[in-house]
């Protein structure tokens, strides 16, 4: 296993990674960080989600590290297709970049003119830029790019689609000839290969996708995949673990943070959850491991890492809460369950932009993974019905409730039997293990409850956002993944800035940012939601 530090990072980067909760390198990190930290050019073909932007941010930080900032001359310039691919690269560099007092700025279309010219001409290290305002500036004078060290360019693909070839090769041409070039892209066709071969020299070349693939006789597990928003990832996991009623599952996450938030998410949800991550002492883990084989705990939330020493063989469930960063990691995660001739269940949460990582999945382990859509509420509700139903005929044949003959022969004296068995069992289903279904949860995406068990107002509805009807529900089976995937296809709002969504049986209604309404409701209005036009419009009532 590699570290961080066998890479060859400086110690600030290994501070501010380890505060991040990263525990190692992705593959692409592994394999692109030492190439750059050398400076050498690099070709690397890697989608979204392979941690691709720490491997290049970083040693090109670590390279850049000690040169003061320059009026309008950055050191390095990162082009992206989008303005929130530059904007998620221009915070990546801020996170890792702190502690060396690295200074970047994202430029993008649409955004006014000025504010951009005067955070240039004060200088900054790093500039993550889409290709027509970033050629812009360089025509105003405002970039200049007489002292690039070094040139990134991320999502080559998209950015080829996006139709920026012109301006790629006019930038390129204004770049240094002696300067460091890293090119990275989902697909490489020829006509990314023809820009490699012009502006890169001599480069290693590195494919995340075409890790090692699995033979089929892996272990028969159940391979199922859900497309939910960042936002929605919780509530989603929730609902998708009372459907699946796992004895026990592991559940993976990217990092420390990210399991210690989960872990406590998920116990405020009513689940026995333990967290293990590579942060815990020996004596903890150990502690961990002791109560899940004594049957205590329902889920074990982990970071790769914590989890590669595991030796458990009764897990039920391997979920995935974000699509691992290769097809190597995916298998060898769904590969702890399913194991002694047992049918085992992997379930992986997709974020739209991981569309791409997962497909790479299939494709390289030439295994089916099947997108469901979410349960909704009701088949929350009747799975938990079904399991009260199970557990009050269970009680039956074991005929140990002869002590209670006396409590139903007083109640029938004032009440009818059925009444009595129907309270009874009303009792029983909320105490048992549907007793998390409350009508909050009617509600997509409300935050969960809180570890002790209080209930969390709604978080009022800020000034900057607002509400659109749209007329369609749960009667139409409309779930929030249909209403999430027409408006990122559809009016290309990123999932992320989709707030809230209610589905009621006749209408749903999506919060959004205030600056995306009308051209949500137009994208919509020109569609289709399952097949069908519907009504759709800004929602004036404030209230259900
Ligand atoms: P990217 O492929 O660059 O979009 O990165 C995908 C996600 O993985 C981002 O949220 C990163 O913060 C996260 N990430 C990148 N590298 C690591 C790592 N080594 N360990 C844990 N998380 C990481």
């Amino acid at each position: 296993m590699t570290t961080f530090a066998e890479l060859g990072l400086a110690a600030p980067l290994l501070e501010a990674l380890t505060a991040l909760g990263y525990e190692e390198p992705t593959p692409i990190q592994a394999e692109a960080i030492p190439s750059l930290l050398e400076g050498k050019d690099l070709l690397g073909q890697a989608a979204t989600g392979t941690g691709k932007t720490a491997a290049f941010a970083l040693p090109l930080l670590q390279r850049l590290a000690g040169t003061p900032p320059v009026p309008h001359k950055p050191a390095l310039l990162v082009l992206v297709p989008t303005r929130e691919l530059a904007m998620q690269v221009g915070e990546a560099f801020h996170r890792y970049g702190r502690a060396l007092g690295t200074s970047v700025v994202p430029i993008y279309g649409g955004q006014a003119f000025d504010q951009q010219i005067r955070i240039l001409r004060r200088g900054v290290h790093v500039v993550a830029a889409t290709p027509g305002r970033a050629l812009d500036h360089i025509r105003r004078g405002t970039l200049d790019l007489s002292g690039l060290a070094a040139v990134v360019l991320d999502e080559a693909d998209e950015m080829l689609d996006m139709g920026f070839a012109d301006e790629l090769e006019s930038i390129l041409d204004a770049a240094p000839a002696v300067r460091q070039t890293a090119l990275f892209s989902a697909t490489l066709p020829p006509r990314i290969a023809k820009i490699a071969e012009r502006h890169l020299k001599n480069p290693v070349r590195l494919n995340v996708a075409r890790a090692e693939t699995v033979a089929g006789d892996g272990p028969l597990v159940r391979q199922t995949a859900y497309l939910v928003s960042r936002g929605q990832k919780v509530a989603a996991l929730g609902r998708i673990l009372d459907i699946e009623a796992p004895t026990l599952a592991l559940v993976f996450c990217r990092t420390r943070t990210e399991v210690d938030t989960l872990t406590e998410t998920l116990g405020g949800h009513g689940y026995r959850a333990e967290a293990l991550h590579g942060g815990m002492t020996q004596d903890a883990r150990d502690r961990v491991m002791k109560r899940t084989r004594s049957g205590a705990v329902d889920l074990l939330v982990a970071t790769d890492v914590a989890a590669r020493g595991l030796d458990i063989d009764q897990l039920s469930h391997v979920v995935n809460a974000n699509v691992p960063e290769s097809p190597a990691a995916y298998v060898h995660r769904i590969g702890r369950t399913g194991r002694a001739g047992r049918e085992g269940v992997a379930i992986t949460l997709v974020e739209p932009k991981e569309h791409r990582l997962l497909r790479n999945i299939e494709a390289s382990t030439k295994q089916r993974i099947t997108m469901a859509q979410l349960p909704t509420f009701l088949d929350v509700q009747a799975k938990r019905l079904g399991l009260t139903t199970a557990a009050v005929g269970e009680a039956i044949v074991a005929g140990e409730s002869e002590a209670y003959r006396v409590v139903v022969e007083s109640l029938t004296e004032t009440h009818d039997l059925m009444e009595i068995a129907m309270a009874a069992v009303q009792l029983a289903h909320e105490r048992g293990p549907g007793a998390g279904a409350k009508e909050e949860e009617k509600i997509d995406l409300t935050p969960p409850r809180d570890p002790k068990g209080l209930r969390r107002e709604r978080p009022p509805r800020t000034a900057g956002l607002a509400r659109i009807f749209i007329g369609a529900g749960r009667k139409m089976n409309v779930r929030p993944g249909d209403i999430v995937g027409a408006i990122v296809n559809e009016a290309k709002v990123a999932a992320s800035e989709i707030g809230a969504i209610e589905i009621a049986d006749r209408f749903s209604l999506v919060e959004l940012p205030e600056e995306h309404i009308q051209h949500v409701i137009t994208a919509l209005r020109a569609s289709t939601i399952k097949g069908k036009k519907l009504t759709v419009r800004r929602d004036l009532a404030g209230k259900r």
